[in-house]
Formats: structure tokens, sequence, C-alpha cells
């Protein structure tokens, strides 16, 4: 791929670790948990004590819905930021939260730890640029409509302003198939990790919108090799205000958590097996993906 200066990836070359207060995406299995949107104080701190308890690392919430229609709940704004500030005073959890509008990334970033730009953001410019100025680590989704290059070519816009905190996170993209809200590509987990050293988390939550599927497509993306997660979990998904049928229940996402932890240890095996038997491409992915410390 052309002119991936700064995000692309010269064979060989180890990935990068984008550090934030001492979790490691790219290193370790990173999971980012929460509500679709912050409603509450105690929907939201009930949900972080929740997700913290089953392993989360970082606790997701929008304050900013980017809603398909004017009429639906926008989100609370500057009290739902306050909202996410107290859950994080309750449980030390980092908060990831959207910013959708170029005037407002300054001062989200005061409240947010990672500022997410939005699918439907994706390829808003002006908004990259000044998420990059603002030096706060970025979670940029993919765009429902868009290729790899145009994705990585969105997370360069943010280095190219400084700015090297860029975590990818594949959502699903929109194909002839409606069963599912998307059609989650985990193609792109292997694809991002050949062509860019950036860590890349798959969202299955928007990628599939049917809750039975969360698990298993949570399970392959693991499988696939994928950094992290970013899963929508609520205390009470039925009362809602935005992606009732998509949120899992804290007693859900703790036994999906069990399972992840175990599928993760027995692909870090394999791994450790094909690094010690050698000079196979698995050796050589692995090796890559150790990446320095
Ligand atoms: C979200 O994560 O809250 C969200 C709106 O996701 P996406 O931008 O992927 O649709
Ligand atoms: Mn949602």
């Amino acid at each position: 791929m052309k002119d991936l200066k700064l995000t692309g990836r010269r064979p060989g070359a180890k990935r990068t670790v984008v550090d934030i207060g001492g979790v490691r995406f790219g290193e370790e299995l990173v999971v980012i948990a929460g509500p679709c949107s912050v409603e509450t104080e105690e929907q939201t701190v009930r949900t972080a004590v929740a997700v913290k308890e089953a392993g989360a690392r970082m606790l997701r919430g929008g304050a900013f819905k980017p809603r398909t229609s004017p009429y639906a709940f926008q989100g609370l704004g500057l009290k739902g930021l306050k909202i996410l500030d107290r859950a994080r005073r309750e449980t030390g959890l980092p908060i990831v939260t959207e910013v959708i509008d170029t005037r407002d990334v300054s001062w989200v970033g005061e409240y947010a730890d990672v500022l997410q730009i939005g699918a439907r953001n994706m390829q808003n410019f002006s908004l990259l640029r000044e998420a990059g100025k603002s030096g706060k680590p970025i979670l940029l989704k993919r765009g429902m409509h868009s290729t790899l290059e145009e994705w990585l070519n969105c997370a360069e816009y943010i280095l190219a302003e400084g700015n090297g905190s860029v975590i990818l996170c594949e959502r699903g993209i929109r194909t002839f198939e409606t069963f599912t809200r998307n059609t989650l590509d985990l193609s792109m987990i292997p694809a991002v990790h050949s062509q860019s050293h950036l860590p890349v988390l798959v969202d299955p939550s928007h990628g599939t919108g049917i809750l039975s599927m969360i698990e298993p497509m949570s399970l392959a993306a693991v499988a696939a090799g994928a950094d992290g997660l970013e899963i929508e979990v609520h205390i009470d998904p039925p009362s809602a205000l935005s992606d009732k049928d998509q949120q899992l229940t804290p007693a859900a996402f703790a036994q999906l958590m069990k399972k992840l932890t175990r599928l993760r240890r027995f692909v870090d095996e394999l791994c450790d097996e094909a690094l010690d038997e050698g000079s196979d491409a698995a050796a050589a992915r692995c090796a890559e993906a150790r990446a320095e410390a």
C-alpha cells in the first residue's frame, strides 16, 4: 500500500504497543466494555463495576451519540462525561468515549482517556486532524463503506499530527446481507497486521447487532489475532435508550470473559510452540506480533 508513511509496517518490523496508563494494546488482550450510551449515573456506575469485576480494562460509554434519526436519543453530552468521570473514580477504569464534532475535541479530551472516532466519522478529515492535535489516544473505527487502504489513510491523518497513539477497531461493513446489522469482517485482523504496525480491536456488538452472535464472533476475533474487543454491556438491556438488542448483561459478559481469557492463553501457547519450532510462517507471524516491550 502506497503512502502509508507512518502507519505502514515494513516486513519483519515489530508491532506498536499503545500504552494507556499501563493498559497495553498490542501486547495483552484488552477488552473495553460498557453501555452503548451513558443514560444515568446508576446505570453507568453499576455497569462499570460489573465489567471491571469480569476483567474489562476500560469502560466505554457514549455521551455524544451519532444516531440515524435526529429524533432518537442523542446522548447526555457534558452531563454524560461527568457521569463517566464518576464511574472512572469508582472503578479506576480509563474511559473511552466518542467525539463527533471538531469543536468538542479539546474539552471532551479533558474527560476521556481515549477519544473514539466512530464509523460515520472515519473520513471526517478535520475531526481526524483535530484528534491528532489533541495528543489523546484515539480509537478509530472502520467506516462502514471503507476499504482497508482508506481506513489506514485515516489513521495516517492522526499520526501525521504527531499523535502515534492510534488503535484501530473493525466494526463491520455494509454488504447485501441484511440478517446481521453489519457484516463483521474478521479478515481485517490479519490484513491490518500485515499492512500496519498499529493494534486492531473488534467490535462484535455493532458488527452483528445480534446478541447470540456476540460470543462466537468475539472468540473468532481472538482466534484470528485481534488485540482486543469493544463490547456493549448494560445492567438492564431492555431499558437501554440505544442499541438495546445488542447489549450483553453483566452475567453474560462475565461468562464470555472467562472463555476469552482461556482462548487467548491457548493462542499464545500455539505462538510459543511455533516460535520454539522455528522457521514456518506461523513463527514469523508470532515473532512480529511479539512487539517490543
Ligand atoms: C459506538 O461504538 O458507540 C458506535 C456508534 O459505533 P460505530 O461508530 O462503529 O457505529
Ligand atoms: Mn451502540
